[in-house]
């Protein structure tokens, strides 16, 4: 029998550190009774959703007007192969609440390889999927074979595969809409020896060669990727530490805008870009387009790492110009007044528009 609790404080369940309560609130630890709670609370045809480590939601100060689901069930397992895992593949399945660093800690210990580079983010291995997590070359629609789906239309447990997650940069089907839970997510990985020091996916991003001081391409152990992507995650307070006033945050808060490259010539030379095979937009589609650096834009909109609006406690990042933080004591609304504030003046001094990569929670206006 599910108990839900009611006025449940949310800031408290996520990385910002702030919003409000949750009207009602309950807390799953395995894949019954998230399943129980889901077709219960659905019965009501309410507003609900689902919490997971919460390091990718912006709860607003009025907080959720709704039941949060707060999902954490846990498990890791390998399961037998299955059609389509080529030998010297492993199939590992983790339960939603998994946190999803002790996912990659598992692999990197037991030589597996495939998401090495994705270590130190925070959150849960369930919303993992929802916006593709990535970084430092890697992103998990390149290794995940597909997710056990609890279907809020049909209330049906559903095995929903990557190609019908319908993968894009930081999105998913999930992220556009797709409503329901991820119950289990089901990773392939490249068996690459029985430990640590088993060879990883060549590195394929210049910051991480460089911190392990080797070349674009070369392969190195798994510890060692993962070390090197953790030290480089900590120097700009991208690993959540209490000890860092900079990981008080929702990660990167825009996404790297994509544009047409006619437009992207329009820009200052020096801009970062990179050719990119994702749609500039899905009505103007272009012969190719072009990933812009959401950091650059805002740096060269006059915006610096610090940066906070006066009397406010939300400030960019220290060590970060993509993080927006709580320095202690901020409020949603003076985030999201930052966050519009950046868009602005990236908008005046670029046209173009930076969105942002973090769920709105409760704000009931042009954030959610
Ligand atoms: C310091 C820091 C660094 C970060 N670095 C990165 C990075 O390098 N790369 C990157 O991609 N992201 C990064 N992030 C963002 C974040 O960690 C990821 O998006 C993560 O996957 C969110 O997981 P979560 O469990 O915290 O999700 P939550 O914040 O709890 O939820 C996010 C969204 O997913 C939904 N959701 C949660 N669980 C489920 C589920 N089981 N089924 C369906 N929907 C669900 C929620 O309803 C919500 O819409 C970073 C965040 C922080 C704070």
């Amino acid at each position: 029998m599910i108990e839900l609790q009611n006025a449940v404080p949310l800031a408290p369940l996520t990385t910002l550190r702030l919003g409000g309560p949750a009207m009602r609130f309950v807390t799953v630890t395995d894949a019954r009774q998230l399943a129980e709670a889901c077709l219960s609370v659905w019965a009501d045809d309410a507003p609900w959703m689902a919490l997971g480590g919460g390091s990718n939601v912006v709860v607003s100060d009025d907080g959720f007007e709704g039941t949060v689901i707060h999902i954490d069930s846990r498990g890791i397992d390998q399961l037998e192969p299955g059609p389509g895992d080529a030998p010297g593949t492993v199939r590992v399945r983790a339960q939603a609440g998994e946190p999803w660093d002790a996912l990659v800690e598992y692999a990197v210990a037991n030589g597996l390889s495939g998401i090495e580079a994705l270590s130190g983010i925070p959150g849960s291995c369930g919303a993992s999927p929802v916006q593709n997590i990535g970084a430092y070359g890697q992103e998990i629609a390149s290794v995940l074979v597909g997710v056990e789906f609890l279907d809020s239309e049909t209330g049906e447990l559903q095995w929903l595969t990557a190609a019908e997650l319908d993968f894009g940069y930081r999105t998913s089907a999930l992220k556009r809409g797709r409503d329901g839970v991820v119950v289990s997510i089901d990773l392939r990985l490249v068996r690459a020896g029985t430990d640590q020091r088993a060879l990883g996916q060549p590195i394929e991003y210049s910051q991480l060669a460089d911190a392990l001081r080797v070349e674009l391409g070369d392969r190195v152990a798994l510890a060692a990727v993962r070390e090197a992507v953790l030290r480089v995650r900590g120097s700009k307070g991208m690993v959540l530490n209490d000890a860092d006033p900079d990981s008080v945050s929702a990660g990167s808060f825009f996404t790297n805008p994509i544009v047409g490259e006619s437009f992207a010539r329009t820009l200052p030379s020096d801009a970062p870009r990179w050719v990119t095979e994702e749609p500039a937009t899905p009505d103007a589609p272009e012969t190719y387009s072009v990933k812009l650096s959401a950091a650059w834009l805002i740096e060269h909109a006059g915006l610096g790492r610090g940066f906070s609006l006066p009397g406010s406690h939300a400030a960019i990042s220290g060590k970060h110009t993509l993080a927006l933080v709580n320095r202690g004591g901020a409020t949603a609304s003076q985030v999201a007044e930052l966050a519009r504030f950046i868009q602005w003046r990236v908008m005046s001094e670029f046209g173009v528009n930076l969105a942002p990569e973090p769920v709105f929670v409760g704000f009931g206006s042009d954030e959610d």
